[in-house]
């Protein structure tokens, strides 16, 4: 009798048989990609500032001793940095209004 791992060997072609068809792949990914943006804009509207990037939302460098090295000046000191979802909204309604 021979070990069953010995005799069962999956064909390449099998494999690809058994994919979903690309119609099903591209509309798993583009409602992915909708409910992120979703996701995205309620995080803007919601809480439209994050923290800073360069100094970790702390605004300001620390020495190893415990005192302040530096104010971040990225972002002036509050650690907070405006959303780039939301820096573009801010954008797109200054124009809107500027238009009217
Ligand atoms: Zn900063």
């Amino acid at each position: 009798m021979t070990h069953p791992a010995a005799t069962a060997t999956t064909h390449p072609a099998t494999l690809i048989a058994t994919l979903p068809p690309l119609s099903v792949v591209l509309a798993a990914l583009a409602l992915g990609a909708l409910l992120w943006g979703l996701g995205y804009a309620t995080a803007c509207a919601v809480t439209p500032f994050g923290r800073c990037r360069h100094c970790n939302g702390h605004g300001k460098s620390i020495k190893p001793n415990g005192r302040v090295k530096r104010w971040c000046r990225r972002c002036d000191g509050t650690g907070l940095r405006l959303r780039i979802g939301r820096r573009l909204f801010n954008y797109l309604r200054r124009l809107h209004r500027d238009a009217r």
